[in-house]
């Protein structure tokens, strides 16, 4: 329906994908953005630089957004080669998709030494037979926010390592391959994660005709994100509200009000700020049960350590530790030369506190003992912070949410594919952003349940 008023509350890559879509169907959005740059976590909320992003080319809608806001071309892929860092061994894997269901990976497994010749044939029934009852991805007509669909089944929920024993994964293979593999798809810990979406974005990953990988880096988020969505919005005429925050949303008569820094009346509403920050929603009671999910998935930290050094070859490809507490490292090109390299921990529980000297001691060690360089403790900068992408933890909460006729949830949380990430975030927003301005029945009541 042209003319339709749609607010969209949070301007990271969700809001921004549905303020684009909604606005490209002839809607007059409005967008609140509560910082004064747009990109959520994904620009380092809260003045936060998240560090650098990994993209993999199986990502559809993120860079349909990166498109459509004009800044495609600025993230480079590579192959994709996963190199798990075991011990004083690294384990080098790579994806190699194509036609028919990564044979490479399986004669991998056979043949070379990443497991001991008695895991080898029980590893490669194993792969097959998590690929084989990985839940397929929901089509659009089945994701919240449809209108139509009341209850939303989630199958095979529950921590990555339960499925590994469920589908007899070898220990060996989870030692020293799944873990950290489980850590870098899911951007999440192996041991906090629910087994559905992290199988459907294991087979995603697998099944990848084109499997390549490459980074939105933390130096070039105002480029890469930020700065083009903005344009883009403007070009779209979306009345852009960055600075300024919702303080709740009320269902009225036929419609939403959404109130900010003044209270204004919306045919619709898209809720695009992740669960931990729902307080927007505080006084809707039908948000309650999702609010208290939040509550109990947030609480967990993110740990970056980094430094620029010289004498080091930048390398693509994920670098996971396989050894808990499964650090990520990143080494890439640094602007003024040399490389910036880095390791990241996302999901510790927040009561650990880390000391960042013990990180920067860590730093060094794994610097030297698997890049070979030698960095000085004083050039390391590590950082603990919280808010990092929420987790299902092991058996954790089963959300129901119950949403009001014409409200829209659209986050990395709710939509599946390759959860919390990037992509999910895009393709939840692309999908509220439509549906919200398309659609002409009112209902929009849904729950999701085990
Ligand atoms: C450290 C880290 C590393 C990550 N690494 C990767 C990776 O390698 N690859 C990958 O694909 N993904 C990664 N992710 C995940 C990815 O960043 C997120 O999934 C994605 O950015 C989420 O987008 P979103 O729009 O759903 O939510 P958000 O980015 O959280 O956007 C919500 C927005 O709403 C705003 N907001 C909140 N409350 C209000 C309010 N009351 N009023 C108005 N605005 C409000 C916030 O400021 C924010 O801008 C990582 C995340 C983190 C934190």
């Amino acid at each position: 329906m042209a003319g339709r008023t749609i607010a969209v509350i949070g301007g990271g890559v969700a809001g921004i994908a549905a303020a684009l879509a909604a606005a490209d169907r002839g809607a007059q959005v409005t967008l609140y953005e509560s910082l004064p740059q747009l990109g959520g976590r994904a620009a380092g909320a809260d003045g936060i630089d998240t560090g650098r992003h990994l993209v993999l080319s199986c990502y559809r809608d993120f860079f349909r957004l990166l498109r459509r806001i004009g800044s495609d071309r600025a993230v480079e892929l590579h192959p994709l080669v996963y190199h798990a860092l075991a011990g004083d061994a690294t384990r080098t894997v790579e994806f190699p998709g194509g036609e028919g269901r990564h044979p490479k990976l399986a004669s991998r497994l056979l043949a070379g030494s990443l497991l001991p010749v008695a895991q080898r044939i029980p590893a490669l029934a194993a792969l097959a037979q998590t690929t084989a009852s990985a839940p397929g991805e929901a089509d659009d007509g089945t994701l919240a926010g449809d209108g139509r669909t009341r209850r939303i089944r989630i199958t095979g929920g529950g921590p990555v390592t339960d499925a590994w024993r469920r589908l007899h994964w070898p220990h060996a293979l989870v030692a020293r391959f799944g873990s950290p593999l489980a850590a870098g798809i899911g951007n999440a810990p192996p041991h906090a994660w629910a087994a559905g979406p992290f199988l459907n974005a294991l087979a995603r990953v697998l099944d990848d005709p084109d499997p390549r990988a490459g980074w939105v880096s933390g130096e070039r988020y105002g480029t890469v994100i930020s700065e083009p969505a903005r344009r883009a919005l403007i070009e779209a005429d979306v009345d852009l509200r960055r600075g300024e925050g919702v303080r709740w949303v009320e269902r009225v008569p036929g419609g939403w009000r959404v109130a900010g820094d003044r209270a204004e009346r919306f045919d619709r509403a898209i809720c695009a700020v992740q669960p931990a920050r729902l307080d927007v929603l505080a006084q809707v009671a039908e948000a309650r049960p999702l609010l208290r999910a939040a509550a109990r998935v947030s609480g967990r930290t993110i740990l970056t350590a980094r430094a620029h050094v010289y004498n080091l070859a930048p390398r693509h490809g994920p670098h996971g530790e396989a050894d808990p507490p499964h650090a990520f490292w990143f080494a890439e090109p640094h602007p003024d030369g040399g490389v910036l390299l880095e390791r990241v921990i996302s999901g510790l529980p927040d009561e650990n506190e880390p000391d960042p000297d013990e990180q920067r001691r860590a730093f060094q060690h794994g610097a030297r003992r698997w890049f070979g360089v030698e960095v000085n403790h004083g050039e390391i900068s590590a950082r603990h912070y919280p808010s990092a992408t929420p987790t299902l933890a092991p058996g954790g909460p089963r959300p129901a949410i119950r949403h009001g006729p014409g409200l829209f949830y659209a986050s990395d949380w709710c939509a599946t594919g390759l959860p919390a990430t990037l992509e999910s975030a895009a393709r939840a927003g692309f999908l509220a952003g439509r549906l919200a301005a398309d659609q002409s029945t009112t209902n929009t009541v849904y729950s999701v349940s085990r």
